[in-house]
């Protein structure tokens, strides 16, 4: 049985992977030659748009699912007339527009931040005024990683900006193939929130309709990007893990959805503030390889074959840290108990990620100590390992 996969990056990796003791096969469509998947699967090189291509891909497959969230939604729509598409393709429309999701998280009645949509310089300022300071602006498509975002604490930053992106806004209604409709525009204005912490809930649904969910996980960014993420989040109310499983609930089922969700939420007052999700399996779940009953890649491929459920019992504690344009000496992680490397076979270049780390351990307070004695490699402030976690040497550990 061959399951066909759009996108051919480390998650695709990390999904095969899992799926090989299945018995499970895999073919990738991926626009790069490059991609890490080559090294394991079918390949196929082609742009996501390449209509012989996709014809090509989807021949004789059991079905197909996506590892990248900017694959176009046209090509899932013209492979799901060919083969069953999970998760289903308005999950993914959803999801890459910002406007979109907030929508949904409103009718759902699930908390988000306030915001407004920016469709032109003259509705940016209606927004600052709706929406006061401090505020983010976001690109509605396409953002990732903390790109396409600006903080705006003043007018001076709101005419900063204007200048910076008033040719953006005179291609706008064109731009990345997002026409300014009633649902959508170009930009997003959010209140930017002083939240606690930021947590995240991978939800997973089987074509049957059975959902489980994995606990909610603390998270630490850096320039936008993930750095750390423990799993089990420290210190948390049974109260939060409920509303979380219940918000990811709704959203399923809404969606009637099959695979893994990850939805971002903001630690805001005690309260979930949802800020975004992803249709796919999650950066912030690649700690259930080794601290988790089933991982979230081969629950991911059980629920889109419509298989039970594997148990998202947690063994202890974990700790995820990613490796971003540079990966450390192998075996000096390793010599820590409970390490776990993962190299993804990509070339290093700066802001790219190579790799994860996984430490394991049965309780919070050795996890922490194995973060702390982690090489010298990982205590520079982009490894957010600061205060609990930071070396004895370290100035912020004083
Ligand atoms: P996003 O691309 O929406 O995940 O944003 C990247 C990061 O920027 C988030 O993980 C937060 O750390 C921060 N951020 C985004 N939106 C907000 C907001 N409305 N208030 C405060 N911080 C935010």
């Amino acid at each position: 049985m061959t399951i066909g996969i759009l996108g051919g990056g480390q998650l695709g990796y990390m999904l095969a992977l899992a799926g090989y003791p299945l018995g499970l096969r895999f073919r990738f469509l991926d626009p790069s030659p490059e991609a890490p998947v080559g090294r394991i699967a079918q390949r196929v090189t082609a742009d996501f748009d390449d209509q012989t291509a996709l014809e090509k891909f989807a021949s004789g497959l059991e079905l197909v699912t996506y590892e990248f969230e900017n694959v176009p939604v046209a090509a899932t729509r013209f492979l799901s007339e060919r083969v069953p598409v999970f998760p289903p393709p308005a999950a993914l429309e959803v999801a890459q527009d910002r406007l979109k999701e907030k929508a949904l998280f409103r009718k759902l009645g699930i908390a988000t931040t306030e915001f407004a949509p920016v469709y032109n310089l003259k509705s940016l300022d209606a927004a600052v005024t709706a929406i006061g300071f401090p505020a983010v602006l976001k690109t509605s498509r396409f953002g990732y990683d903390g790109k396409g975002q600006w903080i705006l604490r003043t007018a001076a930053d709101v005419d900063k900006l204007k200048d910076e992106i008033a040719d953006t806004f005179a291609k706008a209604p064109n731009m990345n193939g997002a026409h300014a409709s009633h649902d959508s525009a170009p930009f997003i204005l959010e209140r930017f929130i002083s939240f606690t912490r930021e947590l995240s809930i991978l939800g997973v649904r089987a074509r049957n309709g059975d959902i489980v969910f994995y606990p909610l996980v603390q998270n630490r960014h850096h320039g936008g990007i993930l750095r750390l993420s423990i799993a089990p989040a420290p210190s948390l109310a049974p109260d939060l893990q409920r509303e979380a499983e219940d918000i990811a609930c709704r959203i399923l089922t809404e969606l009637d959805y099959a695979g893994v969700l990850a939805i971002e939420f903001f630690d805001y007052q005690g309260r979930l503030v949802a800020n975004e999700m992803a249709p796919r399996v999650h950066n912030s779940g690649h700690w259930t390889i080794e601290g988790a009953v089933t991982s979230q890649f081969e629950n991911h491929l059980r629920a889109v074959l419509d298989l039970p459920l594997g148990s998202t019992k947690v063994y202890g504690f974990a700790a995820m840290l990613n490796l971003i344009g540079e990966t450390p000496a192998g075996a000096e992680v390793l010599a820590i108990p409970g390490a776990h490397l993962h190299l993804y076979g990509k070339s290093p270049r700066p802001g790219r990620k190579l790799g994860h780390i996984t430490l394991w351990s049965s309780s919070f307070e050795q996890l922490s100590a194995s973060l702390r004695a982690l090489p010298p490699f990982f205590h520079q402030p982009s490894f957010c390992l600061d205060k609990t976690y930071a070396r004895a040497s370290h100035p912020d550990f004083a």
